[in-house]
């Protein structure tokens, strides 16, 4: 998609601090961290959001948790996996993206 923030990333067109690449995922480090560990891991295919999630993303679903539970290691303590899905939650990018958070105690229920 030629209009799309992360798919430029993907391409290589938007710099990135790249932390993993699969054949089917992309992680980088989020721009404006929320906790010592925030990575955002995404399909290189372009799919909206959670609401776009279909059957034939299993594979790329399955491979995105693999990848973040590598990025995991950053944060020994645990971490957070987190989907932000429309406004309430605070969604402004709509290329599918699971935020990996850690490196601190996270706190429940979140703000
Ligand atoms: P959302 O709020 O849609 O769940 O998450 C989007 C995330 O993308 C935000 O945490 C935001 O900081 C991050 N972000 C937005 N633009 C960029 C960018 O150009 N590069 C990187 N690395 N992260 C970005
Ligand atoms: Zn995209």
């Amino acid at each position: 998609m030629t209009d799309c923030l992360f798919c430029k990333i993907v391409a290589g067109d938007i710099p990135a601090e790249i932390v993993l690449v699969t054949d089917t995922v992309l992680a980088f480090r989020d721009i404006n961290p929320q906790a010592p560990v925030h990575v955002l891991v995404i399909p290189k295919e372009h799919v909206a959001d959670v609401r776009a999630v279909a059957p034939e993303h299993g594979r790329v679903l399955v491979d995105m948790i693999d990848a973040a539970d590598q990025i995991g290691a950053e944060a020994p303590g645990g971490y957070r996996l987190v989907f932000n899905v429309g406004p309430d939650a605070g969604q402004t990018v709509f290329h599918l993206h699971m935020h990996v958070l850690g490196g601190r105690p996270m706190g429940w229920p979140p703000g």
